[in-house]
């Protein structure tokens, strides 16, 4: 298999300015299309130090992928210290030279060290940049190959999701490629879904199986390597089957979407509408929501209630829940539920969520940070409430306070 080695170029970088998130991201795509990378490194605008880091990563790796560098000023030095490093010349790659041309056309000045976006190392295939201006380049030579990226992410990674992606299948031969699928799952901790498949994790080795947590959800995804997506299928059959009976209703999707826009799916499958009460979340519950197309005709509206005037003057809840001696509070099952019923019935929906809770960092009403009642009202049926304790900084804990909102409505 390809061994990989990602260098990330820019003194920026090394300063501490910008985070290095181009590294994640092509390991990550890297990973996905079966290619191991071995090393991550970070090198300076400096041609003596970037010409050490090639010949350090050219003695063990196969493929070099660089990010950054490829811009129009002259600390702008990857292509120049590839091509150096290789004793080869550099060329012009005409479209791109007439596209920055075109773009400077009627502006004026042409800066000349635009055309540097338009050079390649001499026997480069180019890659478009279609966010952009500077060109990419990929090229092998005596064994190693080579992938010169740019370094604003809105530039490297259609570049990478695209040209680059092709050039590498190309390379590994079409054949015996990775084939994947991502579990999504709601209502279960990062260690708790672990703990469910921990056998399984340690002992495939193909399929392999491997978690990844993402905003306030967990997903797990399971690969192997195959000609055809038919044979790849009957390689993770088993697997996946395992998995789907341990996990049972956390899944909630078999493919690399959200919950939200799983939980909208469904409401708009069942055509049934809903409608949220919420306090710590401040509207997060409705932003997820609305991020989704189409969210309009399940979703009817909702109501941030964050003191306890709102709760009581806008959703109705009773004075009797929120003051005086001895009352629930608003963090409590009790104002959850009123929530829930409240907003239901003032937007008339199927479903009535509604979300309270302390986010932290100071505790609220005597009660522990994390500490979190969702509501679930429905039409003709009895409201519920599920208590939370939940982890994180404030966040963190708003954040899975509204999935696990989204995900009452999952179930
Ligand atoms: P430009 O044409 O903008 O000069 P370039 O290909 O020369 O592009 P750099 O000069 O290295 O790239 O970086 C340009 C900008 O891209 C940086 O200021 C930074 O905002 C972003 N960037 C560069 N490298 C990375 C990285 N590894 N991770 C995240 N962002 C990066
Ligand atoms: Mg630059």
């Amino acid at each position: 298999s390809v061994r990989a080695e990602i260098v990330s170029v820019g003194t920026e970088l090394l300063l501490g300015q910008i985070v290095n998130t181009n590294a994640q991201f092509l390991s990550q795509g890297l990973a996905e299309l079966g290619i191991d990378v071995y090393y991550q490194t970070v090198v300076g605008d400096n041609m003596e130090r970037l010409l050490s880091a090639i010949e350090l990563a050219r003695s063990r790796a196969d493929l070099i992928v660089f990010t950054g560098g490829l811009g129009p000023t002259l600390d702008d030095l990857t292509r120049d210290a590839v091509a150096a490093y290789l004793g080869r010349g550099i060329e012009i790659h005409e479209p791109t030279l007439r596209k920055i041309e075109e773009m400077f056309a009627g502006r004026g000045a042409f800066i000349e060290s635009n055309r540097r976006q338009a050079m390649l190392v001499e026997g480069a295939v180019p890659l478009r940049n279609t966010t952009g201006l500077a060109v990419g380049n990929a090229l092998s030579a005596d064994g190693t190959h080579y992938l010169l990226l740019p370094g604003p992410p809105r530039e490297m990674k259609p570049m990478f999701d695209n040209d680059a992606t092709k050039w590498l299948k190309g390379l590994m031969g079409e054949s015996a490629s990775l084939h994947s699928v991502m579990l999504r799952f709601a209502g279960i901790g990062e260690s708790a879904l672990e703990d469910l498949l921990i056998d399984l994790i340690r002992e495939q080795t193909d399929p392999t199986i491997a978690p990844y947590a993402k905003e306030g959800e967990v997903a797990v995804r399971v690969s192997t390597k195959a000609d055809s997506i038919e044979e790849a299928a009957r390689k993770m059959e088993g697997t996946l089957t395992e998995i789907r009976r341990r996990t049972d209703r956390f899944l909630y999707a078999e493919e690399d979407i959200s919950l939200e826009t799983a939980v909208m799916r469904l409401m708009m499958q069942q055509r049934r509408t809903f409608s949220l009460a919420e306090s710590c979340t401040g509207g997060m519950v409705a932003e997820m929501v609305t991020s989704v197309p189409g969210s309009a005709d399940v979703f009817m509206g909702g109501v941030v209630s964050y003191t306890n005037g709102v709760k009581m003057g806008l959703l109705g809840v009773p004075r009797e829940l929120l003051e005086g001696e001895g009352a629930p509070g608003a963090v409590s099952g009790e104002t959850a539920a009123a929530m829930a019923e409240g907003v239901r019935s003032a937007a008339d929906s199927d479903f009535g969520v509604a979300v309270t809770g302390v986010a932290g960092p100071a505790q609220s009403e005597g009660k522990p940070v994390g500490l979190v009642y969702v509501g679930l009202a429905e039409r003709d049926r009895p409201t519920t409430v599920e208590k939370l304790q939940l982890s994180g900084d404030r966040e963190g804990i708003r954040i899975r306070a509204s999935k696990r909102a989204l995900y009452r409505l999952w179930l």
